[in-house]
């Protein structure tokens, strides 16, 4: 008769790629990409690369597996109708948001998700207070909403060009701490959404510059993907140093407990991918809906009307 061997028994070699991929998911850390508030944030500290030990070909497992757990809580999330998810994707041009939203976007039930990108504002809405356009757009209890790009902006490229001071504005509006005070209105103003159901999470898509100038090339050499590149694009380019100051204050004045920046490495997009999928699935599970559950008169009813379905 055979031994067991010491130590029980070994997996099989069918089990290993199993196994791996398993411990790819539990010890992908977005933890460390997280910023609460807590500790001081310096931008620079943060990778813009994925760690060595990412292997590219795990994305897929991973975000299929997230994929169906996303689904199932969105399910509950819309069902239940108690809280909102609100997803803000900010970043530098060609570090991958659309992209990354249209992974985000697959798997999960359209009916209960809005997308809004936000573009320069019209005349109309630069007549009213900055955080109009984007209250518009807020998701219901029940719902979640993804911004491509937010009202951040109004303290990123309004920082960096001093679009401010074109506001026709009152001049006691008009003081040198606009954005100051919109850092702080902003962190007022998730506070307000946390306090009346609605989660804010923010994703910073953190890219190199040169990973930006490589995509840059790659937009005016292919064809198809010409329409990806204006000129404005690598104007805003020479901006660089004065965007990074700017996410970095910004990032520093409203990363909250309640409303967390996650600073994602951007320079490879598969693991990008897999990060997004990881915090979404991470908040979700955090907020943790359930489905409704029906008082003892809703199943009389639901009783009696099976009683008459089957009668035919
Ligand atoms: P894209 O997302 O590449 O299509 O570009 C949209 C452009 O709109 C970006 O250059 C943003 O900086 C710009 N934008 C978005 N919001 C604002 C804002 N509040 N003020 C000025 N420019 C903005
Ligand atoms: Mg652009």
């Amino acid at each position: 008769m055979k031994t067991k061997p010491k130590g029980g028994t070994r997996p099989c070699r069918l089990h290993k790629p199993f196994i791996r991929r398993r411990s790819m998911v539990v010890f992908m850390d977005i933890q460390k990409y997280k910023v609460t508030g807590e500790r001081k944030f310096d931008l620079k500290s943060f990778d813009t690369k994925p760690p060595s030990s990412f292997n590219p070909e795990d994305t897929q497992s991973i975000m299929a597996r997230n994929t169906a757990e996303l689904s199932e809580l969105q399910s509950k999330l819309y069902a239940q109708g108690k809280s909102g998810l609100l997803i803000i994707f900010q970043a530098m041009d060609a570090a991958g948001k659309d992209g990354a939203i249209k992974h985000v976007m697959s798997g999960i039930n359209p009916q209960g998700v809005h997308v809004h990108s936000f573009k320069q504002p019209s005349p109309k809405e630069l007549s009213h207070d900055y955080l109009w356009r984007a209250v518009k757009k807020l998701p219901e209890r029940g719902k979640i909403a993804i911004f491509n790009r937010s009202y951040y902006e109004d303290v990123l490229v309004v920082k960096v060009h001093k679009l401010y001071e074109k506001l026709n504005i009152a001049e006691r509006c008009k003081a040198e701490d606009t954005i100051e005070k919109r850092y702080r209105q902003i962190k007022n103003f998730e506070e307000y959404l946390w306090e009346n159901g609605i989660v804010t999470v923010k994703i910073f898509l953190h890219l190199s510059k040169e990973t930006q100038r490589k995509r840059f090339l790659k937009r005016i050499d292919e064809k198809d993907k010409n329409w990806k590149f204006s000129d404005a694009d690598l104007r805003e380019r020479g901006y660089w140093d004065d965007y990074q100051e700017a996410y970095q204050s910004a990032i520093e004045a409203t990363a909250a407990e309640k409303s967390p920046w996650y600073i994602v490495p951007a320079d490879k997009k598969p693991y990008t991918r897999a990060v997004i999928s990881e915090i979404l699935l991470d908040v979700m599970k955090e907020l943790n809906p359930a489905y409704p559950s029906i008082t003892s008169e809703q199943e009389d009813s639901l009783a009696e009307a099976k009683k008459k379905l089957m009668k035919g």
